[in-house]
């Protein structure tokens, strides 16, 4: 079958690859000038550094095969995501861990003490099912500590109030009772030694797999091809006929420094008034690594306008309302497969983003053997 990948990123690639090594004739396209999406890397040349030129990409996963997977065409070295908040005149460990607590209350509490004051004298316990942002920070840490770290850093990052956001967004950080500081539980972490590019890059490395950057996709091309894995923004394949699904662009005030400019790769800044979210210092990304110059990027988020680049999916009430709309609509649409973070409208981390493109993959190869129709989606959105 001849195969149209739209999308470089970790999706299109994947997928690409997949069926590239099944046989398939497949050619992949992007806008862009790189492959990658916004796992983009690319070495400063002033500085050497490897910049995270979307923002930063730590990854982690506790899927052993997607483990396997990427460290097939990377090699990973240990990375540890430990993030630093700077809030009410000092700075903090996050996730919310022991040291964290200590240090915000003044105290010298042991894992057990911990628990009982912020579960008897923080936490709102009479909050029996959280269902938004707020209600799920004030049941686990309370007040205090929701207001110096998540309150503002949420206002800032998704432009509306905690209490109009779901749990899930928070469900994303832990809040430990020791002094672990690792930002992720996962069990495999790390970070490509040459960057994401490259490792993407080698993903579509493959007689059978063509690419062409800096190529702009339209619909009508799709009749030149057996099958399209779309990684584009759904909307955006119905030329936003129902309307557009509203996403957080984000803007990078990038600058350089002679030395360490934070002593971290990532600053969170939990303050309302600080009109960034985070710095992120890429250099740190890459501590085997040793450079003299340094990059930065402050880190701004607000709502993306038509000509910006999409990152956060929004999905509130409206949106999973119109995203409803798209979905019924993608689900009459012949020839072609909706995949990944802006073709599924999710927020997705990179190693879900591959477990579900390899799924899609073998699942496409399973519905061809059986001569039946690919679904517009292998996972559902809604
Ligand atoms: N968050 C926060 N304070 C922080 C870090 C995160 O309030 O210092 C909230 C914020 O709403 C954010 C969410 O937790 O969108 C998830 O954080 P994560 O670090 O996973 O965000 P990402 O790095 O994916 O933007």
């Amino acid at each position: 079958m001849n195969i149209l990948c739209v999308g470089a990123g970790l999706s299109g690639a994947v997928i690409g690859r997949h069926l590239a090594e099944a046989g398939h004739a497949v050619t992949v396209v992007d806008s862009r000038d790189h492959v990658g999406g916004n796992c983009h890397t690319a070495r400063d040349a002033d500085t050497g550094v490897m910049v995270h030129v979307y923002g930063p990409h730590i990854f982690h996963t506790d899927d052993a095969e997607v483990w396997d997977y990427v460290n097939g065409f990377a090699a990973f070295k240990p990375y540890k995501n430990r993030v630093k908040a700077t809030t009410g005149g000092a700075v903090y460990s996050l996730p919310v861990n022991l040291h964290t607590i200590n240090q915000f209350f003044g105290r010298t509490m042991r894992p057990d003490e911990a628990r009982d004051f912020i579960t008897g004298e923080q936490a709102d316990t009479s909050i029996a099912d959280p269902q938004t942002f707020e209600e799920q920070a004030m049941r686990f840490v309370g007040r205090d500590l929701y207001e110096a770290f998540f309150k503002g850093y949420t206002m800032k990052q998704w432009g509306c109030h905690p209490s109009d956001l779901p749990a899930s967004i928070l469900k994303r950080l832990p809040v430990r009772f020791n002094y672990d500081d690792n930002y992720f539980f996962h069990r495999f972490q790390g970070m490509p030694e040459h960057g994401y590019t490259a490792m993407i890059e080698k993903i579509l490395d493959h007689p059978a797999l063509s690419v062409r950057l800096e190529t702009v996709f339209d619909r009508s091309q799709a009749a030149e091809y057996d099958h399209v894995f779309y990684s584009g923004p759904l909307d955006g394949w119905f030329d936003y006929e129902l309307g557009r699904l509203g996403y957080r662009t984000l803007d990078f005030q990038r600058f350089t420094y002679e030395g360490d400019y934070q002593g971290c790769a990532v600053m969170n800044y939990g303050e309302e008034q600080v009109p960034y979210t985070r710095i992120t210092e890429h250099k740190h990304f890459a501590p085997w690594e040793e450079h003299e110059g340094s990059v930065c990027y402050r880190e701004f988020s607000r709502a993306a306008e038509p000509a910006d680049i999409p990152y956060y999916p929004i999905r509130q009430v409206a949106e999973k309302a119109l995203l409803k709309d798209y979905v019924a609509l993608a689900e009459q649409a012949e020839g072609v497969s909706f995949v990944g973070r802006l073709g599924t409208y999710r927020y997705l981390d990179m190693d879900v983003t591959i477990r579900e493109a390899l799924d899609a993959g073998r699942a496409f190869l399973d519905h061809v053997g059986k001569g039946e129709k690919a679904p517009a989606f292998f996972t559902a959105p809604l």
